[in-house]
């Protein structure tokens, strides 16, 4: 883990500043949950907390980060600091007991024992109600978080029992200075990240640390002259696509491969932007800025009501990916429903002919 005050976080200063005014308070509420789209620093300040409230010398209501007992949370070896994460795709009921069997135990050395349950919408039912008896009856100097990108996923009377902490996206300008400051971006890049990130930090980092930008401009490129493709063809293309994205499903894990769910998310930005430019949107709000000129000059060749529809195909198409349908199936089929939405548009590569902005 790295080191992570309140003061390290970036943005979600109303989180911090209610966490700060609890922790003033004579009884600190015991169980949290923490709302927000992955990536804009739940699991961040949940460490924040525990540093701050086990900190030996805290300031300002901080974590000093030197102390032995903020080295031991930084260092990754505080027993008092546990975070459950889901097994595979679920927390299950084993994990639920063997954190109430913990609890049985008074902390071993901290003040605080702080539990965090990252995605907590992954509990199963039975983890789920043993869960909600162990937080019916708190035992003390024990604190839980939990994280979830949406309360309504969760059981209600877990919520019920919980200080609802939310947590916003990051703004873009926010995103696009710490890429640039950190990770040696030019600023030009840094705001496409940003964009495309929709204020995650976490996944403008995935973007960053992979051949995000690369692959990008490839796969816009190629969703950008797909109406130049007679219909036969189309089936081809959409063939071989999808078998290539299955290749980047099947790397596993969370954003670890570039497949489907990336590049729906790309393709979905450049359709919104599409629809933008037909309506003579400003070019500010673009998620792909950089393709600004091309956006204009190929949104002359739909019409609103195809654009619109083509934005909700690839909804569509995403909510099933969540639902595991087969992926390659399901680009197969979104490429050939775009093709024949796509209206009649100038005959140009739209990016060698085009005028990418330098
Ligand atoms: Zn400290």
């Amino acid at each position: 883990m790295v080191n992570m005050r309140f003061s390290d976080i970036l943005g979600q200063e109303k989180a911090q500043h209610f966490l700060r005014q609890v922790m003033a308070r004579e009884k600190m509420p015991h169980a949290y949950l923490f709302t927000g789209i992955p990536g804009v620093g739940k699991k961040s300040t949940a460490q924040a907390l525990a540093m701050a409230l086990n900190c030996l010398s805290p300031q300002d209501g901080d974590a000093c980060g030197s102390c032995a007992s903020c080295r031991k949370i930084v260092g990754g070896n505080a027993p008092d600091f546990q975070v459950i994460r889901p097994e595979g795709s679920k927390i299950g009921i084993d994990q639920i007991r063997e954190v109430n069997h913990g609890l049985s135990f008074a902390p071993l050395s901290a003040r605080y024992r702080v539990l965090v349950f990252c995605q907590s919408e992954a509990m199963t039912p039975e983890a789920a109600n043993a869960f909600l008896k162990t937080l019916e009856e708190p035992s003390l100097g024990n604190i839980f978080i939990l994280t979830a990108t949406e309360p309504l996923d969760l059981l209600p009377t877990i919520v019920s029992r919980c200080q609802r902490v939310s947590f916003q996206p990051l703004p873009r300008a926010v995103v696009t200075n710490w890429i640039s400051e950190k990770k040696g971006l030019s600023r030009k890049e840094a705001d496409i990240v940003a964009g495309l990130s929709e204020g995650s930090l976490g996944r403008a980092l995935e973007m960053v640390e992979s051949e995000f930008l690369e692959k990008r401009e490839e796969w816009l490129a190629r969703i950008a002259g797909l109406p130049a493709f007679p219909k036969t063809k189309a089936l081809g293309v959409a063939f071989k696509w999808a078998e290539e994205l299955k290749t980047g499903d099947t790397r596993g894990g969370q954003g670890s491969g570039f497949g489907s769910a990336v590049v729906l998310d790309i393709w979905k930005s450049w359709y919104r932007d599409l629809l933008l430019a037909k309506a003579e949107g400003s070019e500010h709000s673009f998620m792909n800025r950089d393709f600004s000129q091309n956006l204009k000059k190929i949104s002359k060749g739909f019409n609103i009501k195809n654009l619109a529809e083509s934005v909700f195909l690839i909804d569509r198409a995403q909510m099933d990916l969540v639902e595991n349908r087969n992926s390659a199936l399901v680009v197969e089929h979104l490429v050939l429903q775009l093709s024949a939405l796509a209206a009649r548009r100038p005959p140009l590569d739209p990016f060698t002919n085009g005028s990418r902005q330098a």
